[in-house]
């Protein structure tokens, strides 16, 4: 499962704010790793700079060098709409002249054909398939005068999730949905002000947390410092997976460290699904914390049966079909040594088509182990994501149509426990009301019916007769 994108903004006169978003994005590479890109502005200009790739892979001293200004917006993209070329690399520049902005967005908007439709035929142009041009677009179709109220007007119009930076010749901007999907944070840094998808990125560049930027609210940087605006909050909607998997473990989102609450989901999953084992692992990096915990509440013995080769990009596998079929191998290497003979509690953090976990578990047979009891921070995935997580269709999620058992035995482990939803709430000991849950629940908090529906339609077309989605991401 692949969250959609990292991004980051900074005013800050006076700061190599290309330099400073260039170390932000490393932070934030977990968010996305197909491409990387910077934009600056200096108060007369906008310039760009981005590729496909690793953020340091795209960016060198040069690119940099040439990156200058005050104000600087970043970002790392996982493609959930719009394919995976350079043409869709963010931040993207909208609009003409003394008007045009730069934008970088982490999210996915519902009804983005809906509005892209609706543009077309008011005369934009689209260069992109990524709905963020839709985003950006809608911005500037507004009749309102100043780019705030514009935001705002857009704001009525977009179904879904957004966390937007925001960059003009003079001005940086923040916006967040107002479901809150997804998190944005503002920090403060010497001589100026930050907005990061997480707090991980203040903490690499000496900014300092202030607050999360609240659902529904735009934040509005210049020469006068920040100003606030608010459209109303609509039914909170915080992504539970930002706690599970997405955010790295040392971000902090709505005062919660993420690090405890994984260990905190570990050792719930002890409680709920206790076995008789030798040891704990946890399938690294997102599942190491939760390992740490099911090990602690089960006491048993915690090791790191499994090292992982980072940063793995799939542009570089998916094209090639033999490096494909290496498959996890290509991101796991066990250690065979600490393994052999072993019953071993494994915590990972999600199964969702059960294509992954099946090839864990045998690579962990393969390096000896004797017994593989299967331990999910989350419960089962049973509805398609409709905000930036590329998940898959109903159809291809293993727990739409299968039950646990059956589930047990399709990945070939011993012994299979998800967490509840009872206990993953009390793991994060955060109100449930303001999470989205929808990947469980069926319980949408933002309309999806739409897009429901053409899935129910497309299900029934074989897909050879399916005319190509355009703007949408093939899955
Ligand atoms: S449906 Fe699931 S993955 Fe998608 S935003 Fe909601 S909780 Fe996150």
């Amino acid at each position: 499962m692949h969250e959609s994108c990292g991004v980051f903004g900074v005013y800050a006169p006076n700061e190599d704010v290309a330099r400073l978003t260039f170390f932000a994005l490393f932070a934030l590479q977990h968010r996305g790793q197909e491409s990387a890109g910077i934009a600056t502005a200096d108060g007369r200009r906008i310039q760009f700079s981005g590729d496909m790739g690793l953020v340091a892979q795209v960016f060198n001293e040069e690119s940099l060098a040439h990156l200058t200004g005050h104000i600087a917006i970043g970002h790392t993209r996982y493609s959930t709409r719009g394919s995976s070329r350079k043409i869709n690399v963010q931040p993207l520049i909208i609009g003409p002249g003394a008007d045009s902005f730069a934008i970088a967005h982490n999210g996915n908007i519902v009804n983005a054909e809906h509005l892209h439709q609706e543009l077309c035929e008011q005369g934009y142009t689209f260069h992109t398939s990524s709905d963020t041009e839709v985003v950006g677009n809608l911005i500037l179709s507004s009749p309102e005068k100043s780019l705030v109220d514009k935001i705002r007007y857009a704001m009525h119009r977009l179904q879904g999730a957004y966390s937007l930076v925001i960059l003009t010749k003079d001005k940086l901007l923040g916006v967040r949905d107002p479901w809150g999907v997804r998190p944005l944070c503002l920090g403060s840094i010497d001589s100026g002000w930050v907005l990061a998808s997480e707090s991980c990125a203040l903490n690499h560049i000496g900014a300092e947390f202030i607050r999360e930027v609240e659902p529904g609210e735009v934040v509005y940087i210049g020469e006068h410092g920040v100003e606030s605006y608010r459209e109303e909050a609509l039914r909170r909607a915080l992504c539970i997976f930002e706690y599970i998997y997405f955010a790295r473990p040392d971000s902090v989102i709505n005062g919660r460290l993420l690090y405890p609450a994984r260990q905190a989901m570990g050792a719930q999953l002890a409680r709920e699904h206790p076995v008789e084992a030798d040891l704990v692992m946890g399938v690294p990096d997102s599942a190491t914390a939760a390992g740490i915990g099911y090990a602690r509440e089960a006491n048993l013995p915690f090791c790191e049966g499994l090292l992982k080769n980072r940063y793995v990009g799939r542009t570089f596998i998916e094209p090639d079909q033999r490096i494909r079929d290496l498959g996890v191998k290509l991101k796991f290497n066990p250690l065979p040594q600490l393994l052999e003979g072993q019953r071993l509690v494994v915590v990972d953090d999600s199964i969702v088509r059960g294509t992954t976990t099946p090839k864990v578990v045998d690579l962990l047979r393969r390096a000896g182990v004797k017994e593989v009891h299967m331990r999910i921070c989350a419960p089962p995935i049973r509805y398609p994501c409709f905000f930036g997580v590329d998940m898959a269709t109903r159809r291809e999620l293993i727990a739409a149509h299968k039950s646990v058992a059956e589930i047990r035995d399709f990945i070939g482990a011993d012994s299979l426990g998800y967490l509840s939803i009872e206990g993953l709430i009390k793991a994060v000991d955060l109100p449930r009301e303001i999470f989205c849950m929808a990947c469980f629940t069926g319980d949408y908090p933002i309309p999806v019916q739409l897009e429901m529906d053409k899935l129910a339609l497309e299900a029934t077309i074989p897909a050879e007769e399916q005319a190509p989605r355009v703007g949408v991401k093939e899955r």
